[in-house]
């Protein structure tokens, strides 16, 4: 069994605590690394290395293109290493392994884009009005950086946090879920070997309230990003005001599929699925709600029922396996209760509703993808996150039916339109509060394209090149080039 250290300061160290958590595999439900117990001593020790390497060290003095450079070292080995990588986080959080194939291509990507930004971060000369003067600004590293992130996808997380953040020019110091910890320690020992100086990239593990709260109160800290659950983001970005740190959230939603009459109904009855079903549906973005118009309900349920009847639930490492286990033992409880809340609130099961029977998956956590008819918008399936493989079908008459329910619950993180009507496609793209439309297309993330929630799905926006903001402040530079002093020097130029 893998027992792991902390990366703080470009070594491996033992937690002060000398206390480590079991991390288990969801699909055999076996303990199969141990992952360190990070405290306030640990999180210290780590935030001050990452303020000594923004100070002093090489990270200090070096170029933005020979920081591009060690970026893109990070992503070769990114490349070289995806195979174990993706295996890693498989047997952490049970995403199947075919997924993580393609993540992984992807994240090197993420690197590779951001190295390529690291040099084009400039401020720019102001015309100003007033006479003899000259104004510009300058893009400066905000501080360092704590990115804490979610259990379903660590390795994503830390890519589209720290790669923009070190394009920046900052430190990190990152707080992955400690129920998926290992693929983040994996990767710190990659940008140790890419030539990252000490302190750049430091990974504190441990419990949220223990080393997450220390991170968010540290006053060294100059900026939280977070990804996780709306109520854990409350608390962070309230307890992250008291020293005025800049904080973002990526945080859950409750994202309506939106199905019209005019739609390609077998592609949108794949984007349904894999938009619900794919990866457990313990995705920020899952389409938790098929909002479906009247006139096509019943027909489009059965394709939906008859994709999903098919599913194949199994080892996430096996190429055939459609849906693997739910990752973690909270997590499966809460889609259990919430399977039981729906029912009690009215909703008609048509599919699933319990834990796989099939005697080969009792080891690991997996519930049967689940279907529920007849849910209104007032159901709490319909407007709590669930985070699992439920989906709730609820219809609606008319556009302007489908925008308010769409609109109708606290979320606004994504949502997917499914028409042949250019001009609907665009009017419902513009009517619905959610920071990405998916027009006859779901999950198609691209860490090109600016990703982030409007009302209680986050603040700020992650990929793309405006993420780099996030991590930079400007600072204004005004100058006189007058010889004299003014003639009055009471009244403001
Ligand atoms: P979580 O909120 O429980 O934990 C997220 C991180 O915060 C973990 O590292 C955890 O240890 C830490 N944490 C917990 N309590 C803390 C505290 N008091 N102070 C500081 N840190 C603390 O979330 P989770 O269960 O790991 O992830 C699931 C949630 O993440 C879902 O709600 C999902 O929608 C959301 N999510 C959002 C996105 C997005 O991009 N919008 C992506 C994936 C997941």
């Amino acid at each position: 069994m893998t027992k792991y250290q902390l990366h703080i300061d470009g070594e491996w160290i033992d937690p002060a605590s000398a206390e480590w958590l079991d991390s288990v595999d969801p699909y055999k439900g076996t303990q199969w690394a141990r992952i360190p117990r990070g405290t306030k001593a640990d999180v210290d020790r780590a935030v001050s290395a990452a303020n000594r390497a923004m100070a002093e060290g090489p990270w200090a003095t070096m170029s933005a293109s020979a920081r591009g450079k060690t970026m893109r070292a990070i992503a070769d080995l990114i490349e070289k290493n995806a195979q174990r990588l993706a295996e890693i986080e498989v047997r952490d959080n049970g995403k199947l392994l075919a997924e993580m194939h393609g993540q992984l291509a992807s994240i090197s990507e993420v690197w590779y884009y951001y190295a390529g930004l690291a040099d084009k971060i400039q401020g720019s000369s102001i015309p100003i009005e007033k006479s003899n003067s000259v104004a510009f600004t300058d893009r400066e590293p905000i501080g360092v950086v704590a990115a804490l992130t979610a259990w379903n996808s660590p390795l994503w997380f830390a890519a589209v946090k720290c790669a923009p953040a070190l394009a920046a020019g900052c430190a990190v110091v990152v707080k992955p879920s400690e129920f998926a910890s290992a693929s983040t320690l994996e990767f710190a020992e990659l940008t140790k070997e890419a030539g990252l100086p000490p302190g750049v990239f430091n990974v504190v593990t441990g419990l949220g309230h223990e080393a997450g709260t220390a991170l968010v109160e540290h006053p060294n800290i100059a900026k939280i990003t977070f990804t996780g659950s709306d109520i854990t983001g409350a608390r962070v970005y309230e307890t992250a005001a008291r020293t005025m740190k800049r904080v973002s959230l990526e945080l859950g939603g409750k994202s309506p599929n939106i199905v019209f009459d005019d739609a390609d109904l077998a592609k949108a009855a794949t984007g349904v699925v894999s938009g619900i079903f794919g990866a457990s549906g313990q995705m920020c973005s899952a389409g938790s709600r098929l909002l479906v118009h009247s006139s096509i309900k019943d027909e489009f349920t059965d394709k939906v029922l008859a994709i999903a009847k098919g599913i194949r639930l199994g080892d996430p490492m096996d190429p055939q396996t459609n849906v693997g286990p739910i990752a973690t033992p909270p997590q499966y409880q809460k889609v259990l209760d919430y399977i039981d809340i729906a029912k009690a609130d009215g909703a008609r099961l048509l599919l699933g509703g319990k834990p796989a029977s099939d005697p080969d998956l009792r080891g690991g956590q997996f519930v049967e993808p689940t279907i529920f008819a007849d849910v209104t918008n007032d159901m709490r399936i319909a407007r709590e996150e669930v985070f699992g493989p439920v989906l709730s079908i609820i219809e609606f008459d008319d556009e302007a039916h489908a925008v308010a329910l769409g609109n109708d619950v606290a979320y606004g993180l994504v949502a997917g339109v499914w028409t042949e009507n250019v001009g609907r496609a665009l009017r419902m793209s513009k009517a619905l509060r959610v920071g990405t439309v998916w027009v006859n297309t779901y999950r198609t993330y691209s860490y090109m394209v600016p990703f982030g929630g409007t009302k209680r799905s986050g603040l700020g926006r992650e990929h793309g090149i405006e993420a780099v903001d996030e991590y930079l402040e400007t600072k204004s530079v005004v100058l006189s080039t007058d010889d004299t002093a003014p003639a009055n020097a009471f009244v403001m130029r």
